[in-house]
Order: C-alpha cells, then structure tokens, then sequence
C-alpha cells in the first residue's frame, strides 16, 4: 500500500500532469493499493490569494478556504481524465469526500481524523482515489484548509490513516540537500535524513516539506521520500534513523536552511516579563500565529526590561493589532531573516557555535538574535546577507564534501 503525492510544479501543465498520469500507470501495475495526494497547478494558489487581496478587503477566512480550496478541485479532476485517457481507473475526490476531518482554524486547520471507508471501497472497484490535498471539511459541513504548503501534511496523514509503507513526496528537486542549491551551488543531496533532523530543518525553513507533516511521519513511523518528478532516480529517503544509517560517526552538521519569511518584535520597558509573555502569547496562540525565538534583556536600573519574540512575516496584522491594545511601546523590524545549522551531531560535539560565530565575524555578518536547541543552532541576520552566510556556513563547516 503506497500513497504518492504530487507537488504544484508536477502537475503545472497539461503536460506535466499528462506525465505524472504516465508515473501512477507505471506504479499502478505492481502496486494495488495506491491513494494519489495531488496539489493545486504551480502558482494556482498564489493567484487565487492575489485575487482575493486585490479586492482590498480584510480576509474572511471562511471565504478564503472556498477560494484556495478550488486550486487543488481542478487539479484532481485534470489528472483523473488524463489517466482516463490512458483507459485507467481513477477516481477525483475533494478533501471532504475522500474523508478528511479537520478542526475549525479555517487557514490553518489541523487533520483530526480519516474516514478511509471511501478509499477502500474504490481500491475494491479498482479505481485509483485522487485526492485533493490541502483541504478538509469541520464538523459544520466547512471547507478547512491547511495552511501554504499542507497538501504534504495530507498525503503523510492519509498514509498513516491507512498503515500505508511509505509515503512518496513527488516534487521538482532530487530530495533534501545540505542547503538550498539555488543559493549554495555545492550543495549536496543527502540520501538518507533522520525525522528529528528533517523536523528541524523544515521547521526552521526548508521549503522541500511542510513541517507537520515530517511531524505525523516521524509519530506514526512513516517514511517519507522526497523524489524528482523529472528525474526519479535518485530521492532522499526520511525516516527513522538506526546505527547502520548514521555510518561510524555523523557529521556536526548535517545541513542548513534559511526563512526569510520573519519579523522580530521588540515590546520596550516591560515590567514583569513572565506575565507580559502570558498576556501577549495568549491572545496570538488563538489566532493561530506561531511564536519563534523568544528572549528578553536584562533589566535596567530602573527595572524595565525589553522583550523579543520572532514570528512569521504574514502573521504581521495580528501582531500589531494585539500590541496596540497592549499599550506598550514596540518595535516591529522586518528584513531579516533565520539562517540556521541543523545536525544531530551537535549533541555530543563542542564548539560548533564558536565555530560559527568566527566564520560570521570573518565575513562582517552581522547577528540580531540566536537561539538553539540540542540539535540546531539558529542566527537572525539581515535578509540581504543571507546568501553570503549560508556559503560561508556551508564551507566553513564543509558541507559539500561527502
Ligand atoms: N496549493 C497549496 C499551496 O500552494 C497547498 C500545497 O501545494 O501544498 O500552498
Ligand atoms: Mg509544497
């Protein structure tokens, strides 16, 4: 049993999803059982949302889901006549019909549960359910999606809701690689890539994966294969790492990412830090915004502190709109960006911050905030630098060489 999802980019053209048809025959003919996750063509979303900005009204969420919805209904609908012509089976389901329940975030909703009767029912009728990924229905009869990027997060939920083996990620890059390789030209694939890594790093801004779907593969022990579309031959394979994966000793750093999607607020002259955090994170964990790094200084003489946190860039409205009512004085700073290191190596090495932080002060980059965890360490840099401390990361830590 195998769930295959395809990416935007797969499925960008008429002829593109003419190929990916010709790839579900191919597989359909020694595997039985196979739910196909698909996404909305390339740039399909992003229309839609344009669209809906231009009209210049605030966002309805309930609107906006019908709308970004629709991306992934044509998508299923042009794949499922182009394996009709090549005399297939298959059958185009929206998110609703193929059974997914979610919660009622609109625009950010979480899977609760998978009805996967409907599923089985057309594996016994030997059709090929296409499922439109990305979307979901609430308990009140809503269309939910998932937030940018969630068609991964449904195919990996669907194959766990299944007990699939494997779930394959079909995209338009070879796999996972040491860091981005349109920015780092020796950046390289790597071929076999743990859970608690890939989390990190998808969380901390490699786009290849949508962090929560890394998150149900690595809870229901799925593993995920982030494949070429264009090129099938060679993927990264995500999993469950053992001993003979991790090789006689692993690297200090596996890889790194970038997101230059973030704002970092500073709120001035707070007084209790603690019930300053729990008056602010409250009301944003209800819209949904998800708080990043968070630190705050050290008190003044007088006993005032400043208090930081990071979050996303879209999540900007929200954010000021909360800090007004607050009443306190704050500074809002874009144009900057997380650079981060990701490797489970970090665990037992030392020294891999000194490390870093001499090959920023070589290069005159400079840090606005850092945090870490056991296996990460994350630098805030200007945006425009990103670039130039990514490279000098990646060779200074020797990541290009195998
Ligand atoms: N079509 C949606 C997006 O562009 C979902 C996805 O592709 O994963 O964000
Ligand atoms: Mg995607």
């Amino acid at each position: 049993m195998q769930v295959l999802k395809f990416g935007g980019t797969s499925v960008g053209s008429i002829d593109r999803i003419q190929n990916v048809a010709a790839i579900i025959d191919e597989i359909s003919q020694t595997e039985k059982q196979l739910a196909v996750v698909v996404s909305a063509m390339a740039g399909e979303t992003d229309r839609l949302v344009a669209l809906y900005r231009s009209l210049g009204v605030s966002i309805e969420t309930r609107e906006y889901d019908l709308l970004v919805a629709s991306g992934e209904q044509a998508s299923v609908a042009l794949l499922s006549a182009a394996l009709r012509k090549r005399g297939k089976k298959s059958t185009p389901l929206l998110g609703f019909q193929a059974g997914f329940v979610t919660d009622q975030k609109h625009s950010k909703a979480k899977i609760q549960n998978i009805e996967t009767q409907h599923i089985q029912n057309l594996w016994a009728d030997g059709s090929i359910p296409i499922i439109a990924g990305f979307q979901g229905v609430d308990a009140a009869g809503e269309i939910t999606t998932l937030g940018r990027g969630g068609s991964d997060t449904s195919a990996v939920a669907l194959a766990a809701a299944l007990g699939a083996d494997v779930c394959d990620i079909y995209t338009d890059v070879s796999g996972v690689y040491t860091a981005d390789p349109r920015i780092c030209p020796e950046a390289r694939r790597i071929p076999i890539l743990s859970f608690e890594e890939c989390m990190e790093l998808a969380s901390l801004g490699a786009k290849v994966l949508h962090p929560r779907c890394v998150e149900l593969g690595a809870k229901y022990r799925i593993p995920i294969r982030v494949i070429n579309t264009f090129n099938r031959g060679e993927c990264t394979v995500i999993k469950q790492m053992d001993s003979e994966d991790k090789g006689l000793e692993s690297p200090v750093v596996t890889a790194l990412s970038h997101d230059h999607n973030m704002i970092l607020v500073t709120v001035h002259k707070a007084k209790n830090a603690v019930q300053d955090y729990a008056r602010l994170f409250g009301p944003l964990s209800d819209k949904g915004v998800i708080i990043d790094i968070i630190s705050n200084s050290a008190p003044d003489a007088q006993g005032f502190f400043d208090l930081s946190f990071s979050c996303p860039k879209e999540d900007i409205v929200n954010v000021e709109t909360l800090l007004k009512k607050f009443g306190q004085e704050y500074t809002v700073r874009s144009g900057l960006s997380k650079v981060a290191l990701v490797g489970t190596g970090m665990r037992t090495h030392s020294g891999v911050a000194a490390r870093v932080f001499r090959i920023l002060a070589e290069q005159s980059i400079p840090v606005f905030c850092t945090s870490s965890s056991e296996i990460s360490l994350t630098c805030v840099v200007p945006s425009e630098l990103v670039e130039k401390t990514i490279q000098s990361l990646h060779k200074g830590f020797e990541l290009g060489n195998p």
